[in-house]
């Protein structure tokens, strides 16, 4: 199965890896790692992307991860269609508005005007809840508890950025309606700890928990919860995803409601209603936190292959036989392994040399390189490599079935708290409006003593935006000059002081809010 290459010449040229760098040109530097790392390449519809293997495989772990938490919440997976009439996409009126800018149409079928335009979803309440009114008969049918795994379309015209936000996107969104408001309430936390999870016990990235402002909440909604994580090298935020509690609003317009338990004659009740979502911006996000110059970083818990075997030390002098029992070495490893379940590959490509594969490897992420050469064999061991901090480590081969898997979690493990160091130590109290600014232009998020008052939130935004020519420059992506915007209100919040005032107004403060620039 091998091809005998002894003698033949190898490529040991350099890879041609990233030519950018992180810190320098970070856009830049994110399309090579993610387009040189074979996890997303660039399509001809702006703001879509394709998905390479290695980046759905991520999807598949946080899908498996997920799907089997909602389920034991007694969550059930189903299809809705991807079309929705504007009758009923319009049917509540604040939630339109929020949407409607974004709306993909479908206006025409091959040379033929449709009647009537029909929407693609941005989101799916408008498509299921006339569903819901007609399954929900009694008190009996609540809680009804769907998710569905599907891809939403938002014609968004900010600059398009892979994963993090692209026109059609992957996500699941969760929509669920209860007889009380407490049921639901409940709901929405259980879920928002679970997309904390995501990213903490998945991705490595630690994120904070909150509320959204009543500006940045869902429209239609009634209170928007969401995880924020934070890019130490742009100093940016991020929503990371959303939990929605929507109240009795939609319930009210699209009629989801059931007779009184209490009584024929007490009033009906309108379902409390849930909705929430995590899309594959997750992804983007892990990337941006981890990865460094030399390429992908990929969390073990998350990658597609967690250890790849390199044989090295052979040269066109070594011999037959030993060359022979380096490759069954390596395969007895692979197959160990695999069989405790660590997803292993053998990069056997005779075209290459060692430190060539090296490289190729540490642009794709894959988080622990394993050597096994002759001297290796004659000492019983392997070698193995991190990908996050090259640390090498000689493994005996009988302790390789213990040793692997606590150094993937270890390397796990340290990713998570190299990061969360980083946002630690960039998410600063500030109380005085003159601290602002600076603080933000030294990459920081900010915990803001705030009134909550949602003009003085807009003004916030606005004074922190530099408009040095006299233009809002919120659009320009690249420019560090964007006003902050109001990331959440921490559920965890710093002691607030008798007599604070708000960072911006005259206002008495009613809580800590966490500001940004961001994504
Ligand atoms: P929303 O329904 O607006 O609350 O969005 C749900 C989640 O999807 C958000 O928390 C975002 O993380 C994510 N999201 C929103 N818009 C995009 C986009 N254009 N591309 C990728 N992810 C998105
Ligand atoms: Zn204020």
């Amino acid at each position: 199965k091998k091809a005998d290459n002894a003698g033949a010449k190898l490529d040991d040229s350099k890879l041609i890896g990233v030519t950018v760098d992180k810190f320098l040109d970070f856009p830049g530097w994110y399309s090579q790692i993610l387009t040189k790392g074979e996890m997303l390449d660039y399509y001809d519809v702006s703001g879509c992307y394709i998905m390479r293997p290695s980046a759905y495989a991520v999807w598949e772990q946080i899908q498996s991860w997920f799907d089997a938490r909602i389920k034991k919440l007694g969550v059930s997976n189903a299809y809705f269609p991807m079309f929705v009439s504007s009758k009923v996409l319009e049917r509540e009126k604040d939630h339109i508005e929020g949407f409607a800018p974004e709306v993909a149409w479908v206006t025409r079928a091959g040379k033929t005007e449709l009647d009537e335009p029909i929407a693609i979803r941005p989101t799916s309440e408008t498509v299921m809840y006339p569903y819901y009114a007609k399954w929900i008969r009694s008190h009996r049918d609540l809680p009804l508890k769907l998710n569905q795994w599907n891809s939403v379309v938002r014609w968004e015209f900010k600059h398009p950025q892979p994963f993090l936000r692209t026109r059609e996107f992957l996500w699941q969104e969760g929509h669920t309606a209860h007889l009380t408001f407490e049921e639901a309430n409940q709901e929405v936390l259980q879920i928002l700890d679970l997309y904390a999870g995501v990213y903490e016990e998945l991705l490595a990235v630690p994120v904070i928990k909150g509320k959204k402002t009543e500006n940045e909440k869902f429209a239609g909604g009634l209170f928007t919860t969401t995880c924020e994580g934070y890019i130490p090298a742009t100093g940016r935020g991020i929503q990371g995803a959303t939990s929605h509690c929507l109240g009795q609003n939609f319930s009210k317009m699209f009629n989801i409601s059931v007779e009184n338990p209490e009584g024929a004659d007490k009033p009906k009740i309108f379902a409390w209603q849930n909705s929430w979502g995590l899309s594959t911006r997750v992804i983007g996000v892990m990337v941006m936190i981890h990865s460094d110059n030399k390429g992908l970083v990929i969390p073990p818990r998350v990658s597609q292959k967690q250890v790849v075997i390199v044989p090295v030390g052979l040269t066109a002098k070594t011999k037959k036989e030993v060359e022979d029992a380096i490759y069954e070495g390596t395969s007895k490893i692979e197959k160990r392994l695999k069989d405790i379940d660590v997803r292993t590959i053998t990069d056997l490509r005779t075209n290459y040399s060692p430190g060539w594969k090296f490289s190729d490897w540490e642009l794709k992420g894959l988080p622990i390189r394993i050597e096994f050469g002759p001297k290796d064999m004659a000492n019983n061991q392997v070698v193995a490599v991190r990908r996050d901090n090259g640390s090498k480590t000689v493994v005996p081969l009988d302790e390789l079935e213990t040793k692997i898997p606590e150094l993937l979690e270890t390397m796990q493990a340290a990713l998570f708290q190299a990061a969360k160091e980083k946002f630690d130590t960039h998410r600063v109290i500030v109380n005085e409006w003159e601290n602002f600014v600076p603080t933000l232009n030294n990459k920081n998020v900010i915990l803001a003593p705030w009134c909550g008052d949602g003009d003085c939130e807009d003004d916030i935004k606005d004074s922190s935006a530099k408009k040095d020519n006299g233009e809002d420059q919120d659009v320009d992506e690249k420019a560090p000059s964007m006003g902050a915007k109001s990331l959440c209100i921490p559920f965890d919040q710093p002691e607030l002081k008798e007599g604070q005032k708000c960072v911006k107004c005259d206002k008495p403060a009613i809580q800590y809010c966490m500001f940004g620039r961001s994504y």
